[in-house]
């Protein structure tokens, strides 16, 4: 078999540029994970951090201790003078929104700002695989690290998932691979961030509070590939034309993927069969059904992830062999366990009309659906042929249930639980063996859960206490 013969950029890689951080003052705003993780980084390596939180100190106990514990100075409560006087840079966290008045007085004064991604690529000598998109990135960044280490890769995952990219980035030699989830906030004050292969997976309207329009948030998720030069690899999801028309002045090699034709360079369908060709070289790396998420848009995460993967250098036979044990990432689309015949599938992640439509495409009729929580907006009827066809009854809960149901009483059975725990109960009753029941919300959590995990752990420990109940 040919081997690929592309040009590598392994002899790229950049140096670390600890320069830019030794003996300096440097303001970190944000005292989350990034925040924390950013302020450890440059203090072992020599720079000299100082973090300011808006929350009170109660509420930040546990990372207070942390700092406290690596000689970190900080404050908590709100943002002082102190944070500008002699930073010579800042970090911003990405949670942290762009109009506060401490960030509009820093550009003001000509104090330059960066994103823990910038400042933490400068600290890397790892290669970098860089995902993002709208959709599909904890799960393809996932699979992509899995694949690395299958094939027995130095390598991390980070990014949203496993760890903050400061943890990460000065514990993996030139010769390994990071595989980073990228997102949009984090790119809007990036400048040398430079990966060697990006994944960009999709692009549909999100986060327009923020960006205020699509092109504008478009243009922010093109920044990940800004500095990419003619050895890099630009992965890019062929089905989509606006991302494609987008990312044509980007100076890398392109490799496509696509479910619906034969690319020029990349992952391509024969009936089930997934091919990646360039040039000469041709490989098949399974088939659809090998892949053991499911669902059309995990055949779209695991292309994309595979592609990354065989322009890294992985053999074919590690992708093969991943994609047919990956079981995807907890509370997306997660299959919990069978209980009386009836299989439970948490993917608590859904959290939009969108991944509720991904999902229901992913499970056979006779689905019992149990959805609601904080309403975020998004047309609800876009789901109702899937319904139609797949799901037999509706359970809602939290705030939205009143909508849901009035969105969807007029074409299936609808009833309401006043908790989670209660609708899986009352699923187990509807469901009869061969049925499955899916929690997809179309719904943000903070009704009624911390966060979508606790929501997905809640859902988890009902069907476990089914199956006790069931087995005893
Ligand atoms: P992200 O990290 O971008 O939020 P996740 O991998 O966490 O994405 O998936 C979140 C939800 O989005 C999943 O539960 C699924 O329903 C949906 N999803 C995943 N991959 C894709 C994709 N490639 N295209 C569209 N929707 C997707």
């Amino acid at each position: 078999m040919r081997t690929l013969d592309f040009e590598y950029f392994k002899n790229t890689v950049s140096t670390m540029r600890v320069d830019r951080i030794i003996s300096r003052p440097i303001g970190i705003i944000g005292l989350a994970r990034s925040g924390l993780a950013a302020a450890k980084l440059l203090k072992r390596l020599g720079g000299d951090p100082f973090v300011s939180d808006v929350k009170p100190e109660s509420e930040l106990q546990k990372e207070l201790a942390e700092l406290r514990a690596e000689n970190i100075p900080y404050e908590s409560g709100g943002h002082t003078h102190k944070l500008l006087e002699n930073s010579e840079f800042l970090i911003v966290s990405p949670g942290v929104p762009n109009n506060i008045p401490i960030i509009l007085e820093a550009q003001k004064i000509g104090i330059p700002i960066f994103s823990e991604l910038e400042v933490a690529s400068w600290l890397c000598e790892a290669n970098l695989a860089a995902v993002t998109g709208s959709n599909g990135k904890t799960t393809t960044t996932a699979l992509l690290g899995e694949i690395f280490k299958t094939a027995g890769f130095e390598t991390a995952t980070a990014g949203n998932i496993g760890y903050a990219f400061s943890e990460v980035c000065d514990q993996i030699s030139s010769r390994g691979w990071i595989a980073l989830e990228v997102s949009s906030a984090q790119l809007e004050r990036t400048f040398d961030f430079h990966p060697h292969v990006a994944i960009l997976l999709n692009l549909t309207p999100d986060h327009l509070d923020r960006y205020g329009t699509f092109e504008e948030y478009a243009h922010v998720k093109v920044r990940v590939a800004e500095n990419m030069t003619g050895v890099d690899f630009l992965i890019v999801n062929a089905d989509d034309d606006y991302l494609v028309e987008l990312v044509q002045p980007v100076e890398a090699r392109r490799i496509f993927f696509s479910l619906n034709k034969k690319v020029e360079s990349g992952i391509h369908l024969e009936g089930d069969r997934i091919i990646f060709h360039s040039g000469e070289f041709e490989i098949e790396l399974g088939s659809t059904s090998d892949i053991r998420i499911p669902g059309p848009h995990n055949v779209y995460n695991a292309m994309a992830a595979a592609a990354a993967a065989l322009v890294a250098g992985v053999p074919g036979e590690s992708i093969r062999k991943t994609l047919k044990t990956f079981g995807g990432v907890e509370h997306r689309l997660e299959y919990v366990d069978t209980v009386d015949g009836v299989r439970y599938i948490n993917d608590s992640k859904g959290t939009n009309v969108d991944s509720v439509w991904y999902a229901l495409q992913s499970v056979p009729e006779n689905t019992i659906l149990i959805m609601g929580g904080k309403y975020k907006g998004g047309d609800l009827s876009r789901l109702n042929d899937l319904i139609k066809q797949k799901v037999k009854h509706i359970i809602v809960i939290g705030q939205a249930a009143e909508i849901m149901r009035e969105a969807y009483s007029d074409i299936v059975a609808v009833s309401k639980s006043d908790s989670l725990e209660e609708a899986v109960t009352s699923a187990s009753v509807l469901a009869d063996a061969g049925d499955t029941v899916l929690l997809s919300p179309a719904c943000a959590s903070f009704d009624m859960f911390r966060d979508f995990e606790h929501r997905g752990q809640v859902f988890k420990d009902a069907v476990l206490r089914l199956k006790t109940r069931s087995s005893g």
